[in-house]
Formats: structure tokens, sequence, C-alpha cells
């Protein structure tokens, strides 16, 4: 079924490239547009991790995810659900399994096989692709493109969006959009690190002693939300897996009060009056870090940050319910979040109140917008690749609908 339609994909990421597989399925002339060289970069490097697509939970649990956006994340993933997506990643010939954590990934661990694949597939559907073209904005109704230092123009019949957020942008998404899409009034919320770690002002004996150690088995709790985990160290801060769950409120903490504290459990495996019983036993010569590692079997990381308290000249006289009470409910000061270039992915973005339920720009006919360019963010877990890919979907199925409707 060959089509007359122009579609015009301007992000060659995992939001831009599912549009781009769908719209030329349907027989839709389909050119995507990327900046870099070749496409999917940051979905290769989420391959690093093992390429955590989706996950197993409920899907009344895994809309919530979406926070404040949910509602408007949750057509997408009805549409296209995560078992959709182990489907399609079948088609593509990656079986995928779901971890202990009831995360899922592909059962090679890998992004490349079904990057490969997915783009073999796109080329055998007649999409053409344009690398090192970067898009700069419109002139009139037709996009601008600087591709090898000379200015190409474009036109086509509807133009997808697809241009990722702000961070790793070595990767290709740098947040460049956000000034394009302001000149023409379209509604944008400040792009924000989500999924991110940071500052801690370690003295310097900490930092050097424990930068790139991982915490383990502590649970943090921040403003009722409590993660059992790990985290690292870092010469000036933390981040990891248990502090990217509670980054996107620990951020907004720091944008109202300049700080967050974070509650650290050091011991959760004992409770506060085991703790005190344990901490009864005589220290006879020992010193308190080695008395700490003998009667609770605390890490050395833990006893480091202990090491940190302003008040530790006077650790050695601490009661046993001071000290119980103290590893029970670390308090860890937060400074400020890392850059955003540093995050996993980007909070703010183009305003729902900037789209239709289409995900067509309000105030520009036929140029819709699509993946992690949108405000919205979840955690880690899967949940990132599922919303950006089920939004690449429903654009392209809105698009053939509208058509039909004779609407573009
Ligand atoms: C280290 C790391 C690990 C991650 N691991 C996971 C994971 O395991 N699971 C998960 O769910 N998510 C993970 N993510 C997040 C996930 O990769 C992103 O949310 C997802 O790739 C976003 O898809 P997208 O298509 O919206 O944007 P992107 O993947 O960012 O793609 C956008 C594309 O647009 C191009 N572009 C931007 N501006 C222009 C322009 N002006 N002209 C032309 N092209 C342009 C960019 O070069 C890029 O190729 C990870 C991210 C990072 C950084």
């Amino acid at each position: 079924m060959k089509h007359s339609k122009t579609i015009a994909i301007i992000g060659g990421g995992p939001s831009g490239l599912m549009a781009a597989d769908i719209l030329s399925a349907n027989g839709y002339q389909v050119t995507i547009y990327e900046r870099k060289a070749t496409f999917g970069r940051k979905f290769l490097m989420a391959g690093r991790g093992g390429l955590n697509i989706t996950h197993s939970e409920n899907i009344d649990g895994f809309i919530k995810k979406y926070g404040t956006a949910a509602s408007n994340i949750k057509p997408l993933i009805d549409k296209l659900t995560p078992n959709d997506l182990r489907q399609w990643c079948q088609s593509l010939g990656e079986e995928t399994f779901i971890g202990s954590s009831g995360r899922i990934f592909p059962k090679s661990f890998k992004a490349s096989p079904l990057l490969r694949a997915w783009l073999k597939k796109l080329e055998k559907q007649n999409v053409i692709f344009k690398v090192k073209y970067d898009w700069q904005g419109w002139d009139q109704d037709k996009l601008i493109f600087k591709a090898d230092e000379d200015i190409t123009h474009v036109q086509a019949d509807a133009t997808l969006l697809c241009l990722g957020g702000a961070s790793w942008p070595h990767l290709g998404s740098d947040g460049s959009w956000v000034n394009i899409l302001k000149r023409e009034k379209v509604l944008i919320s400040p792009l924000k690190p989500s999924n991110c770690g940071f500052f801690v002002k370690w003295s310097s004996i900490f930092a050097e002693k424990f930068e790139g150690k991982s915490l383990k088995s502590v649970t943090l709790s921040f403003q009722g939300k409590k993660i059992n985990g790990e985290f690292m160290i870092t010469k000036n801060g933390v981040e990891g897996g248990a502090i990217y769950a509670l980054s996107s409120f620990l951020r907004d903490e720091i944008t109202r009060s300049k700080l967050a504290h974070l509650t650290l459990d050091l011991k959760p495996g004992l409770s506060l009056g085991e703790i005190q019983k344990r901490l009864q036993k005589p220290k006879a010569k020992l010193s308190t870090s080695n008395y700490l590692r003998k009667t609770l079997n605390l890490s050395d990381v833990a006893i480091g940050l202990l090491m940190e308290l302003p008040d530790r000249k006077t650790l050695n006289d601490y009661s046993a319910e001071k000290m119980a009470n103290t590893i029970k409910f670390y308090k860890l000061k937060l400074e400020d979040t890392f850059p955003i270039e540093r995050a996993i992915s980007t909070a703010g973005g183009v305003s729902f109140d900037a789209i239709d339920d289409n995900f067509m720009l309000l105030n520009k006919l036929n140029i819709y917008v699509s993946g992690e360019m949108l405000d919205w963010e979840a955690p880690t877990g899967g949940y990132l690749l599922q919303a950006c890919i089920a939004n690449g979907a429903y654009v392209a199925n809105a698009i053939i609908t509208q058509d039909h409707n004779k609407n573009i």
C-alpha cells in the first residue's frame, strides 16, 4: 500500500523509531532525521545496563509510577501495554524475561540486537534515514535542517518531534529544541534532572576513602516514602538506584528549601531495640569503629558516615540509645541535584496543556510531539522506555486515524 502522504520524524530514538515503524507499515512515506551519525544512541546506552525495557508489575501500580502525569500517560500504555512491548520485542527476535525485581529485559541483556533488527525492518518498510541532520526550527511551514554545514528545507504533511530530554547530551538529546519551541509560543515546563544523584559536602578524608564504594542494604526514607537498596558514594555526593527512586521528591524539596534531609536506616535488618541491646555490651578497649563493626556488623561505609557527623568527636560518649537512634535515623544532608547532563532522564518539557489528545501541538497544525521531551517523569525500572515507545505508537496511530478522517 503506497501512500502519497509524507511524514517527517525528527529524532531517531525509541519513540521516533516506533512511530516510523507503524507509519511506514501503513504505507506512509516516512523520513527520520537524526542529528547524530547513527540512531538510538541513548537506547544503546540503556542497553549497557541490560536494557530494562518495561516492568511486570500490575497495570495500576505501573501507571502510578508516572505521578502527576499518570492520567496523560495511561492512554498510551492502555494501547501498548508492557505485554504488547514484550511481544513486539519477540517479533524482532528478542525474547524477554522477568528479572527477580520484576523488571523486564531482553534475554540477550543488550539493546544492539534489537536496534539492529528494528532498523532492518524499517529499511524493508522503505523508511528513509537521514543522519547528521540537525533540526533548527521552521521557516514558515518548512522544516530547517543543518546538514554538513548546508541548510536544507523540508516540507512534510505531518511532522513528529521525538527529540528526547537533556541528559547525557553527547548522545544527541540536549534540549536545544526548548528555545525553538519557545519561539513558537509552545508552553514548556523547565527541564530538570530526574533519576539523578545529589551533592553532599563530604570531608576530604571520607571522599578519598569511599569514592566509588556502595552503601549496601540500607533503607532510605523521605517524606513517608521508603526504599530498600543501595547507592554509591561519589567524590562529591551520592548516586545510584535507591537514590534515583526518591530523586524527584528530593529534587523538589531542594527547589523549595535549598536542601533536603534524606533519612538512612544503616542497619535495617535489626530493630532499634535490638541495636540498643547489642550496644549494652562493654566496649573494653575497642575503638568506636571496631566496636560498631563487631557488635552490629556495620559496613565500613556506614561507619564512615557516622564519622562524618558534626559531633563525631563525641561519638565515643554516645549512649546506646543515642547511637541506635543515629544508626536507624541517620540524616544525610543533600545540597543540590547533580547537573541534568549526568541524570538518567529529564523531567519537565512540552506541557500537556500545549497538545491535544493526539499529541499535536495546539498552536502548530500537524506538528506532533512524543517521548521524553514531554512533561512527565518516572523512576527507572523500564517505565521510561515503555512510555516513550508507547507514545511513538500512539501518535503514529493518531496520525493515521486523522488522515482517514481527512484532517491532515
Ligand atoms: C545511562 C542511561 C541508561 C538508561 N537506561 C534505561 C533503562 O534501562 N530503561 C528505561 O526505561 N530507560 C532507560 N534510560 C532512559 C531512556 O533511554 C530514554 O528515556 C529514552 O531513550 C528516551 O527516548 P526518546 O525517543 O524520547 O529520546 P532519545 O532516546 O533521547 O532520542 C532522541 C533523538 O533525537 C535526536 N535529536 C535531538 N535533537 C535533535 C535535533 N535538533 N535534530 C535532529 N535530531 C535530534 C537525538 O540525537 C536522539 O537520537 C536510560 C538513560 C540513560 C542515559
